[in-house]
């Protein structure tokens, strides 16, 4: 049996709640997936976990959906961000995509200083591939995606109970050393250029962030996202 359509609305979800359809969502059930009135897909909306819900009514610009029954809780990601320099457009979907599967309660994208200028981030852009992760994997959470940041103005006002792990090549080699203290944490994963001298100082004199190497080799930024996550899931987060 063909798995449920899943959908990501932004709309509370409950018994008997009835959830209306924009034109794209509309498009997309009715015109590309051919669903019709009476037909049953799952939504989410990252606050009231999975719902089943009935197709009402069925349009080309709109639509209506009834919720019916609640097919699965909400689960939260730890409370981790994901900070991260923008690399190449398709690079850094899948960056965002592997952090919605991985667990990131907020993706960051911030411009360093040897971040590419024409590495320019879409915010609407990277949030609909967060969507389309979640969807895709399963997920009841999609983590919301920052506008593009300057790393310095980012870490002017860090909140001085988040820890930061600090992904630093210049690292390289040594033990991975992820310090395993409690409570929020960031994960800040430089450009293909890596960091530049200046920000690896001040970066290293922040009481609350914590160098770390990702082992003995340079891997690509969205290499090293993946295994910072994976890292910090497995010492810190919810893979216990
Ligand atoms: N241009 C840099 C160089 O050759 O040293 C490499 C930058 S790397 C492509 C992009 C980012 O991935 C780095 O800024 C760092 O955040 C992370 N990274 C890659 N390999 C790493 C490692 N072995 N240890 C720690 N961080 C690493």
């Amino acid at each position: 049996m063909a798995s449920k359509v899943r959908l990501y609305v932004d709309h509370p979800l409950g018994v008997g709640q009835s959830v209306p359809l924009n034109r794209d969502q509309a498009h997309y059930l009715f015109g590309v997936m051919r669903l019709a009135v009476g037909d049953v897909i799952s939504l989410i909306n990252s606050r009231d976990g999975e719902w089943d819900a009935m197709v009402e009514k069925a349009g080309n610009k709109n639509g209506v959906l009834l919720c019916q029954t609640r097919t699965g809780e909400l689960q939260l990601p730890p409370d981790l961000w994901l900070v991260f320099a923008p690399i190449r457009r398709e690079r850094t979907a899948f960056i965002v995509e592997k952090a919605v599967e991985l667990g990131a309660a907020r993706i960051i994208p911030v411009q360093s200083e040897f971040t590419q200028t024409a590495n320019r981030v879409r915010q609407d852009k990277l949030q609909a591939h967060c969507v389309e992760a979640a969807e895709q994997c399963g997920g009841t959470f999609v983590p919301p995606v920052d506008d593009l940041i300057k790393l310095d103005g980012l870490l002017a006002h860090w909140p001085t109970d988040r820890q930061l792990m600090f992904c630093d090549e210049a690292e390289i080699g040594a033990p991975v050393g992820l310090p395993e203290l409690p409570g929020p944490w960031a994960i800040l994963i430089g450009p293909e250029g890596g960091f530049s001298p200046n920000e690896r100082a001040k970066l290293h004199a922040l009481p609350f962030a914590h160098a770390v190497s990702l082992g003995p080799r340079i891997l690509r930024a969205d290499t090293a996202a993946v295994a910072a996550l994976t890292l910090w899931q497995h010492h810190l987060g919810d893979w216990g």
